[in-house]
């Protein structure tokens, strides 16, 4: 694998060594890096996060101070070195954004939230696309992109589910538990594909794109905290790895900070870390194209950041809006009294991160594995359970003994659906997101749906319902964070149109969760990067270079 040292480009004369320059490297980056690569663009990915890869997250780049990867009951988790907080040294693999009425999760490193994800691909429903979107976008008109996309992920249903074929000895009990509760409340269940490798050990990624060895999925259940056996077949080893092998450069621990606007070029301001979380450098680099996939919180950031510098003065004023929270909601079903043998006869814990669904149209709740941070928030964060989480947190073996026997017979539900993504996000007075969510987000009418189907669930299950303690307290939490620079017809209600362009910069592109400007009701990834696709083929249609013609109209 290649590193390539970060240097500035300081001088405003110098000759731009980056056709494209791609700031983020998730499903969004990934894809138009690849891409672009492929056609032959000279093409530079920043990247803030570091490269994790392999057996016990051991970062690739070597960092001997790396926590090892976590286990079940350890409480060090979310709390620890896991964090992206590199003002105080921290540069973990998860981002947790704090915000007065919201928590979201995202992931930080080479490969951006596929490093983090539970794997499941899936296309957004067809009614999505009939409202909120600019009318060039359908279903229809995304299929070919997400038969591409499909091409990397290589989604498939998991072994030992109902239905599923697979070796005996894998069962995945969360999924017979949710297929059998579905029957008993009369609701539609069924499998999820997820971009797992299920072959034998060994075995080198599947699809020829990638150039890290990978290994069969073991089913241990901990794919939301990474994967020890290296068989996600996540971005880094798949598009990345395909688009670095055609001459692509990745820099590493590189946080782009702003971006300000020069006749034509873009200037990109960033700051370089070392292992231990010191700035290492600040410099800036230009190009005339480039492509902001930092995230959804990333990229509405960087662009709120750049125009309140004046960097970028004339974005539109629908920056920060129609952000949605997919209709997040984490919850779990405990059994308060079960007794040790009880719990011994059960590992929800085992199989892939999620195996299935109940799909109640516009909403969707997924059977989830819990490693510690879901065992935390929901059951050791339960009331009653306070003072094991306390000592847990505290990192107490006897706390961290119960985290672990209540993470084996914890049922963890996730949701997903299609809120009315009325957020905004602003950046507060110490230069921090902050959302504006009118009447809160759990006053959505399908967050309230989600909590109560999942209550329904959790006692025909037998079991206790129990929100996660943050969404109690009216604070939500986000995994799938939508919008914010969102897609339309025109820049009176977007920020780009629908080819990823930004209104009134040309050359300036997104590609990420931020455009999506509705909710898509099933879990994002897939159509993040069917959507990615599409812009990056239309980029290469527009692409300005110093012969370009004069940018055609988007269709
Ligand atoms: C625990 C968890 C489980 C999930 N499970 C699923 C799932 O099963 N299926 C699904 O579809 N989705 C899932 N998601 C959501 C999914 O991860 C995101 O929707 C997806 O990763 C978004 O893709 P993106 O390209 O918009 O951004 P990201 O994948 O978040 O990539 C953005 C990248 O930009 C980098 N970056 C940010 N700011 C800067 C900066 N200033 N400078 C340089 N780099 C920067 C980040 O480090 C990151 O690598 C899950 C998310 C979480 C947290
Ligand atoms: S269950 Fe998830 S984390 Fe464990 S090996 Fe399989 S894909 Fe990796």
């Amino acid at each position: 694998m290649r590193e390539v040292p970060a240097m500035s480009d300081q001088h405003s004369d110098a000759p731009l060594r980056y056709e494209v320059v791609v700031i983020g490297s998730g499903f969004g980056g990934g894809t138009v890096a690849l891409r672009l690569a492929q056609a032959g663009k000279k093409v530079l990915v920043l990247e803030r996060g570091r490269r994790w890869r392999g057996k016990n997250l051991i970062p690739q780049d070597g960092d001997p101070a790396a926590t090892p990867f976590p286990q079940i009951g350890e409480s060090h988790f979310f709390w620890g070195s896991q964090i992206w907080h590199p003002s105080r040294q921290r540069l973990g693999l998860f981002e947790l954004r704090q915000m007065l009425n919201l928590q979201g999760v995202a992931a930080a490193g080479v490969g951006g939230g596929s490093l983090v994800w539970g794997n499941v691909a899936i296309e957004a429903p067809e009614n999505i696309f009939r409202a909120g979107w600019p009318g060039d976008i359908t279903y229809e008109v995304l299929q070919p992109y997400y038969r591409k996309a499909e091409g990397y992920l290589l989604p498939l249903f998991v072994p030992g589910v109902p239905g599923i074929p697979g070796e005996k000895n894998r069962r995945v009990i969360r999924s017979e538990m949710f297929k059998a509760v579905a029957e008993k409340t009369g609701k539609k269940w069924q499998p999820v594909r997820v971009a797992v490798n299920f072959g034998d050990e060994a075995v080198p990624h599947a699809n020829g794109h990638g150039h890290a060895r990978q290994l069969g999925c073991n089913y241990c259940g901990l794919c939301s905290a990474g994967c020890p056996q290296n068989a996600k077949n996540t971005v880094d080893i798949t598009y990345l790895a395909e688009a670095e092998a055609l001459g692509a450069e990745v820099r590493p621990l590189t946080e782009v900070t702003h971006l300000e606007s020069h006749n034509g070029t873009y200037r990109i301001h960033f700051r370089r870390y070392e292992l231990d979380g010191r700035v290492a450098e600040r410099g800036s680099i230009s190009s005339h194209n480039v492509v902001l996939a930092a995230g959804t919180f990333g990229t509405t950031e960087l662009l709120l950041q750049s125009k309140a510098r004046g960097g970028l003065p004339g974005i539109s004023k629908a920056l920060g809006t129609r952000f949605s929270v997919n209709g997040n909601v984490l919850s779990g079903a405990l059994r308060r009294d079960a007794t040790d043998d009880e719990i011994a006869k059960l590992d929800t814990n085992s199989g892939p991160a999620i195996g299935s669904m109940i799909n109640c149209g516009s909403f969707a709740i997924e059977d989830f594995a819990n490693p510690t941070w879901t065992a935390g928030m929901i059951g050791g964060s339960n009331f009653g359970r306070v003072w094991s989480f306390l000592r847990a947190l505290a990192g107490h073996p006897a706390g961290a003994e119960a985290m672990r026997k209540k993470a084996k017979d914890l049922l963890v539900y996730i949701g997903v659906g299609r809120d009315e993504s009325r957020g905004r996000l602003k950046l507060n007075a110490f230069g921090s997101l902050s959302l504006e969510w009118p009447g809160g987000i759990n006053s959505d009418p399908v967050v309230r749906e989600l909590h109560q189907t999942m209550a329904e669930l959790a006692h025909a299950q037998g079991r206790e319902y129990v929100p996660n303690v943050f969404s109690i307290f009216d604070r939500p939490l986000t995994y799938h964070p939508l919008g914010g620079c969102p897609m339309a017809d025109s820049q009176d209600s977007g920020v780009v149109d629908s080819c990823g362009r930004v209104f009134g910069y040309r050359g300036l592109y997104l590609a990420d969760g931020s455009v999506i400007p509705t909710a898509v009701g099933r879990n994002p990834s897939f159509t993040i990067a069917a959507v990615a696709e599409r812009i990056a083929e239309r980029m290469l249609q527009t692409i300005v270079n110093q012969e370009a013609p004069p940018t055609p109209v988007c269709k």
